[in-house]
């Protein structure tokens, strides 16, 4: 990747710093709309967490992990090393504000509002993502075959019921499917399952880094300037906001689009902007000649993991590990997730499985931030999208489009200020 000199002042109309997909979805649409755009990353090609997701178009999960009652299980899942829930203890004291805002928005209106919210992102996401994907010659690689929940007992799928129900409220269509009903839809799948619901909303995509790469070329084609280096802090003490990079350099530009993932809450603190973000760390592991058959992505309810069936291969994946960016990997939690689908996916075949790591970047209530910072206007902010940040991307990126040509944005953004940190 070649470093292009630095640009003057005039020359940069947007800077756009990251380039997962989140932050190249904003990218492609700024320059749909005519925009003169520089994108910054300390790495394009390396790994990031937009390379190695379960690939899912999520739309369908519109409710925020922290639900009514949740507390109980968490404690349950933590007392298992393996579970799908950890916090490492050396983690704690810098986790303690993120996990006290977390338990507050638990209480059902919180519920209910968070809900509502992240409805009004995923409810118009294929409006976004498919002239999206299309315009990156990725549409081939869709595939809108739906999901499938599957319920090990009855009586976890009734436990459910009323976030099934609420979830139609929230735009959400779903089927229940018998016992026999499954096995007909997914032969592959050990007939230990009581229970399935059909999401016919749900896609899949082939391959979450190969999406990466095609936006980041076409990103590139369409005229993007390119620059690789690690961004220090932004200097929002002007008019014109600064990217200044680690190697001091400064980039002045009319707006700086903040989409860092995991590592923003530091960039939006040197603006003065408050932000609780952690990472939450997912695992999974991609079995190349899986010698199973899959026609979609499946979530298992209990055991809180999911399989999908990509071109690369079927990847294994799930886990919410909360041990900061710079702590290694423990990858005995990919193994752990594949030693159970090796019980629900009779004679799947795991030789030379790839196991992958990525932070999640989360806020306590599920949802993302995106906006303009209330100290700068120049300066809006596109990260936090936790589960959902490929699902999400492209809807991120019309909404950033309308912020940047100062147009009403097509969905009530208020939900997604940074200024509910306080
Ligand atoms: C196991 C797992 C499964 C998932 N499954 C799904 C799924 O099925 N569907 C879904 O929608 N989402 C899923 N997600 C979530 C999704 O992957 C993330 O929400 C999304 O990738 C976040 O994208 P991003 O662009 O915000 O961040 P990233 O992809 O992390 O990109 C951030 C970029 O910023 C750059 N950067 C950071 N700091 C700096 C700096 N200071 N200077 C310069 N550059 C910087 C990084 O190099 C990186 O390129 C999953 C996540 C995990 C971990």
């Amino acid at each position: 990747m070649t470093v292009s000199a630095e640009p003057k002042h005039a020359d940069i109309d947007v800077l756009i710093a990251g380039a997962g997909v989140v932050g190249l979805a904003c990218a492609w649409a700024a320059l749909k709309e005519g925009l003169t755009v520089t994108v910054v990353d300390r790495d394009f090609e390396g790994d990031r967490t937009s390379h190695g997701n379960a690939g899912g178009i999520a739309v369908t999960e519109s409710t925020p992990l922290s639900a009514p009652g949740l507390l109980f299980k968490a404690a349950k899942w933590l007392m298992d090393p393996l579970g799908p829930l950890s916090l490492r203890v050396a983690h704690v004291p810098q986790a303690l504000p993120w996990f006290l805002a977390f338990n507050k928005v638990s209480r059902p209106e919180h519920f209910r509002r968070i809900s509502y919210a992240l409805a009004s992102l995923n409810n118009r996401v294929y409006d976004d993502f498919l002239p999206m994907i299309e315009d990156i010659g990725g549409s081939g690689s869709l595939y809108r075959r739906g999901a499938i929940t599957v319920y090990e007992t009855d009586k976890a799928y009734q436990a459910d019921q009323h976030e099934w129900q609420f979830k139609r409220d929230l735009g959400v269509q779903w089927r229940e499917l018998s016992k026999a009903e499954l096995h007909d839809l997914e032969p592959g799948l050990a007939p230990v399952f009581e229970r399935g619901v059909f999401l016919d909303q749900w896609s899949h995509i082939g391959d979450p880094k190969r999406l990466v790469t095609q936006l980041r070329e076409r990103v590139r084609a369409l005229g993007a300037n390119f620059i690789q280096q690690p961004i220090a802090s932004i200097d929002a003490s002007k008019e014109h906001p600064q990217a200044v990079l680690a190697n001091g350099t400064r980039l002045p530009a009319t707006r700086i689009v903040v989409a860092t993932g995991a590592w923003s809450e530091a960039l939006a603190k040197s603006v003065g902007d408050r932000v609780l973000l952690d990472s939450e760390r997912g695992y999974n592991s991609t079995l190349p000649h899986p010698n199973v058959q899959l026609s979609r992505e499946i979530i298992f309810a209990e055991r809180k993991f999911v399989a999908t069936p990509l071109d690369i291969g079927l990847r294994i994946g799930g886990a919410a590990e909360f041990a900061g960016l710079n702590a290694p990997p423990n990858y005995k939690r990919s193994d752990a997730l594949l030693s159970l689908a090796k019980r629900f996916l009779p004679g799947v075949n795991d030789a030379g499985a790839v196991r992958w790591m990525g932070h999640r970047p989360a806020t306590p209530d599920s949802l993302p931030v995106i906006g303009a910072s209330p100290r700068n206007p120049g300066v809006l902010y596109a990260f936090g999208h936790g589960h959902l940040g490929l699902t999400q991307s492209a809807t991120t990126g019309a909404l950033i489009a309308d912020l940047l040509k100062r147009r009403t944005p097509r969905v009530n953004l208020q939900p997604f200020s940074i200024s509910r940190f306080g």
